[in-house]
């Protein structure tokens, strides 16, 4: 993507569109997603006039954060997605914090409105819908394995005690990834790090659900993301990449796993964000499309 100034970006964008802000931007399949469903929106309303509202893609590097908050005000954006490397440090710069969005430390959604700017984590209500309509999953009383403590591990462990989950397992490769205030969650979660962690297999076969919340399988060369993952027949398995099957995914379903990749988790974080920008149920199935089209033209 050609790198225009800031301003310039903005200028593009009318009063109620909406935005993505994060570098890089080029590849995020927000804008496809969301364009599909303001075109339905607006086709729906019949009683108003004027255009759909757009949806941007905004890039904006960390020193830029501030001024493109300035900029989606003052071009008077209905709200924004945020995405890396700003979904902590927007939490700084929104005037609410919605109260999961506090808990995990960041933001991926922002509303204007006359209360000021809110900050919202839609990952989490994404995460919990694909679990449920991919997988057919509740999470409640079970024992899950998550690997991964980044930012996307922090959204799914918090989401799974929110749904009463018994017993979190909750593996990272490196031992120093602060895991904030979810140390003190002694009884349901319990810690694990390393390559040759020797509860791994013991949590792999106690865990109901297992969940790669790692950034392995974004490349397409990615192994495994612990060398000594082995599934279960039955056993439901959830992988948050979304690009491809990935190896985590095909050795789950080879053992008899029932599997699901990201791409519901993505769709229905847009669709939340949807909802907290239009106050309107999103065009689910339309927005599913979309991605879909957009996926198989990679
Ligand atoms: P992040 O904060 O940078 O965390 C990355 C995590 O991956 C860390 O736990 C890191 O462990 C681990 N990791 C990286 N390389 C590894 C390796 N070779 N082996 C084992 N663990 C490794 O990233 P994030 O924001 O959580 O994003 C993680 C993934 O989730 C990304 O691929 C992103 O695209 C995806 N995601 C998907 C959705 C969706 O809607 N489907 C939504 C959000 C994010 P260390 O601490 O040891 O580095």
């Amino acid at each position: 993507m050609v790198y225009r100034s800031l301003h310039k970006q903005f200028e593009r964008a009318r009063p109620g569109d909406v935005g993505i802000i994060g570098d890089p931007i080029a590849h995020t399949l927000s804008p496809v997603m969301q364009n599909a469903a303001f075109k339905v929106w607006r086709q729906s309303l019949m009683s108003r006039r004027g255009a759909s509202p757009r949806y941007h893609a905004f890039r904006v590097i960390p020193e830029q954060l501030d001024e493109a908050l300035a900029l989606a005000r003052r071009f008077k954006l209905r709200g924004l997605n945020v995405t890396i490397p700003h979904k902590v440090s927007a939490c700084r710069v929104v005037d609410h914090l919605h109260p999961f969005a506090k808990r995990v430390g960041a933001i991926n959604t922002i509303t204007f409105g006359p209360t000021g700017a809110q900050g919202f984590n839609t990952d989490g209500v994404g995460f919990q819908a694909a679990l449920r309509n991919d997988l057919g999953f509740d999470a409640a009383g079970k024992t899950a394995l998550v690997l991964g403590a980044g930012g996307t591990g922090r959204v799914i462990v918090e989401k799974l005690l929110e749904l009463k989950a018994g017993k979190i397992y909750w593996w990272n490769r490196s031992m120093e990834r602060d895991r904030g205030p979810w140390e003190e969650e002694s009884g349901v979660i319990i810690p694990l790090a390393g390559s040759i962690d020797r509860d791994i297999p013991k949590a792999l076969k106690e865990a109901d659900l297992v969940v790669n919340a790692t950034s392995v399988g974004l490349s397409a060369g990615d192994g495994l993301p612990h060398p000594e993952l082995k599934f279960y027949f039955g056993q439901a398995v959830f992988d948050v990449i979304y690009h491809r099957d990935t190896v985590f995914m095909k050795t789950a379903k080879a053992a008899g796993a029932r599997v699901c990749g990201g791409l519901g988790m993505l769709l229905y974080q847009g669709v939340e964000s949807f909802r907290l920008w239009t106050g309107t149920d999103a065009p689910v199935e339309v927005m599913r499309h979309a991605l879909q089209e957009a996926l198989s033209r990679d």
